[in-house]
């Protein structure tokens, strides 16, 4: 349905909340987004999801960072099974139980570029949602596309978004960031639930002592400003990176990670029962 100035935007209407299917009853969304590429964002994604698996949780990975997707890789995931049913994708399945759809997974050869422009993005993240069969989840994380422009916003306006973790890192423009995805999720009408710091840190292996590396962080203050709760701070660890490429992340990851943003998804409430599949 187009709205009264639709006839003034060409016939164009706004982008419509894309319809979930039969098969899939996904009872909790969840948005990770940052700022630019390669700050952690994925890692985030797949450690809140690998956390609330390990507590008995129905948990799948949505990744809409359709152009860099990294979430296979660290599942060590080939998309070799990625399958269908019916006219429906299904997702792949982790060792243990993540449910996992991503460009990837689609294509022959896992370096193969996706040199996609913005509208067959948002299709390719409609297939995702509309046309991937779920089954029933308790939680589907979704890794954005990085940054806050055109692409994040489709997200946001095309799947229930219920809650949104911001992931930074000190060598980011932190206020900036923050202030664009803070502003983004209120005009969506989205929950931000709080911000990661990623890469805050190394630990010095011979004293322990902690050196800041990015230099000071200036999370607190931008958290302050926007009201905003921190949900941890990661150190640069070097074994988790092995793990993200060699496919282990699910074994190496140390057992209650990174606990204020698991517990922040976990007090998200499901949706109204009219917005899941009849
Ligand atoms: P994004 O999703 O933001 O592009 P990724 O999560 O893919 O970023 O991370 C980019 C790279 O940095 C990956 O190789 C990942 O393994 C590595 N990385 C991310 N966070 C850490 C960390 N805390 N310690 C060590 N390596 C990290």
């Amino acid at each position: 349905m187009g709205c009264e100035h639709a006839d003034a935007a060409g016939g164009k209407s706004a982008p419509q909340q894309f319809d979930e299917n039969k098969l899939s009853e996904v009872k909790r969304v969840i948005a990770v987004l940052s700022g630019k590429g390669g700050v952690g964002k994925s890692l985030v994604t797949g450690a809140i999801a690998t956390e609330l698996a390990r507590r008995g949780k129905k948990v799948g990975i949505l990744d809409a960072d359709i152009t860099g997707p990294s979430i296979p890789r660290m599942f060590g995931m080939s998309g070799k099974h990625a399958g269908g049913i019916g006219n429906l994708l299904l997702p792949e399945i982790s060792k243990h139980g993540v449910k996992v759809m991503s460009s990837n997974l689609l294509l022959a050869n896992e370096t193969d570029p996706v040199l996609w422009r913005g509208p067959v993005i948002a299709g390719a993240i409609r297939q995702f949602w509309s046309e991937t069969s779920w089954g029933p989840l308790d939680y589907l994380l979704v890794d954005m596309p990085p940054g806050t422009g055109d692409v994040a916003l489709t997200v946001f306006q095309s799947l229930p978004v219920d809650g949104l973790v911001i992931v930074t890192s000190p060598q980011d423009l932190v206020s900036m960031i923050v202030a664009k995805a803070v502003n983004m999720a209120e005009k969506m009408s989205v929950p931000v639930l709080g911000v990661v710091e990623n890469m805050s840190y190394v630990t010095c292996p011979d004293c322990g002592k902690k050196i800041e590396v990015f230099g000071e962080s200036k999370l607190d203050a931008v958290a302050t400003e926007h009201g905003l709760d921190i949900l941890g701070r990661l150190p640069i660890d070097p074994a988790l990176a092995a793990a993200s490429d060699a496919g282990t992340f699910e074994d190496v990851l140390p057992e209650g990670f990174l606990p204020e943003a698991v517990a922040a998804a976990e007090a998200v409430a499901p949706h109204a029962v009219e917005d899941s599949a009849e």
